[in-house]
């Protein structure tokens, strides 16, 4: 008893006492007992999340939800700590979340072992503050178009502020996203560079690296071909049969270097990870959600809302305010310009948006001036607008200068990317 009152006693102090920055009324009796209430979620029990999970725990939240449908592998176990060799196999969400329940005690931790995609808003309603730590930007795209979406203007409960954290070797990086008041992920989105940003024509027809003939098997060859009924990363014959595939077409162009971890790596898009950038990260990521919660510091958001960590050269950190996009697809309400060639087919076009470093679409649909170009589904639909993929945007498809062209995704159900066109001289 005595150990445990000794381990909040420093927290208890910054939460109890009133400062600069919150008032008596911030650490009154009635104010503790609603934060002891609060309801915080994590998004990613791996290397981010066991130590997000362990810091948020200890930061005095006491109902902590994780949603993460993975299993543990064995190389994880160097650096998502919460994770033991028998566990291995078993859903991280489950396992992190019973090793922080039983080690800090008076924690309720509720595991979910899905993907974000299959829960709705009425779901992450029940929240006060979502923590991402995630390595995904698709995920971390749909959570923030999902919060974005969900903001009442007269319901003050329904703004939940989103902290992101996310690692690449030694640099990372944390930010605040207050949905519909600051600026969102999406409209940051240009600061990721798009992985494996090759054109289609490139893996189609002049592969140059390794890394292009395992796209190219992965993108092209799996989809002619559908050697299985879909592809599971995590299967090792599926994999087999791409470093295969990927392994031929680089002997064809006398390229070397196809390996089957090779093949591993491109295929499920594995950034190199080390454990103390997560450290690092995670922890910045739990300090601004300990702020939020108690008033008892400024957090990042309102003026500077993203602090990005430079470890690989030295150390370097700085903290800069971004503009929200009047063009966001997901916060802003007007139309972007997008500069094409009018002598593009469409299908160059559609290419192009998984590369826009603002856009990184993979399976884009398109209308224009309120006509269907291509639809990815339904088949009947799909099989119908395919002549069209071969038209070229100006002579065939009669596009010009400033037409609306809308573009939605299935990866992001809830959006539409709105632009007007230009024409690149
Ligand atoms: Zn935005």
């Amino acid at each position: 008893m005595a150990a445990d009152s000794a381990r909040w006693k420093y927290l208890n102090r910054i939460r109890q006492t009133a400062g600069p920055f919150n008032a008596d009324s911030d650490v009154s009796p009635e104010a503790l007992s609603m934060l002891d209430q609060a309801k915080i979620l994590v998004i990613g029990a791996g290397g981010l999340g066991c130590e997000i999970l362990k810091n948020l725990a200890l930061s005095g939240f006491k109902d902590i939800h994780v949603i993460d449908m993975d299993t543990i592998d064995i190389s994880n176990l160097n650096r998502q700590f919460l994770f033991r060799k028998d566990d291995v196999g078993k859903y991280k969400a489950e396992v992190a979340a019973a090793f922080v329940e039983k080690r800090v005690k008076g924690v309720k931790i509720t595991p979910h072992n899905c993907k974000i995609q299959e829960f709705d808003e009425d779901f992450y309603m029940q929240f006060q503050i979502v923590v991402c730590g995630l390595d995904s930007i698709e995920a971390r795209r749909w959570i923030n178009a999902t919060l974005v979406n969900m903001v009442d203007e007269d319901n003050q409960d329904s703004l939940k502020p989103l902290i992101d954290g996310g690692t690449e070797g030694f640099k990372g990086q944390t930010r605040v996203v207050f949905p519909t008041m600051t600026p969102c992920i999406e409209c940051q989105l240009d600061l990721y560079t798009p992985r494996a940003a090759v054109p289609l024509c490139t893996l189609a027809t002049i592969p140059r690296q390794p890394e292009h003939c395992i796209e190219w098997a992965h993108i092209i060859a799996w989809d002619q071909e559908k050697p299985f009924p879909a592809l599971d990363k995590d299967d090792p014959e599926h994999i087999t049969w791409l470093y295969q595939k990927a392994t031929a077409r680089a002997s064809e162009f006398g390229i070397s270097g196809v390996t089957y971890s090779l093949t591993q790596g491109v295929v499920k898009n594995i950034i190199p990870a080390i454990a103390s950038t997560n450290a690092i990260i995670a922890a910045s990521c739990c300090n601004e959600a300990l702020k939020i919660a108690t008033s008892a510091a400024p957090a990042l958001g309102f003026e500077e809302s993203y602090m990005m960590y430079t470890g690989d050269e030295s150390i370097y950190t700085h903290t800069f305010k971004n503009e929200k996009k009047d063009d966001c697809a997901v916060c802003g309400n007007q139309a972007k310009p997008l500069r094409v060639d009018p002598e593009w087919t469409l299908q160059e076009l559609l290419d192009s948006f998984a590369m826009k470093a603002d856009l990184q679409l993979k399976k884009p649909s398109i209308r224009a001036e309120g006509k269907t170009l291509y639809m990815q589904f339904p088949p009947s639909i799909e099989e119908q607008t395919r002549p069209n993929l071969e038209k070229k945007l100006k002579q065939d498809l009669k596009l010009d200068v400033n037409h609306e062209v809308v573009v939605t995704d299935p990866a992001f159900p809830t959006l539409t990317f709105r632009f007007l066109l230009q024409f690149a001289s």
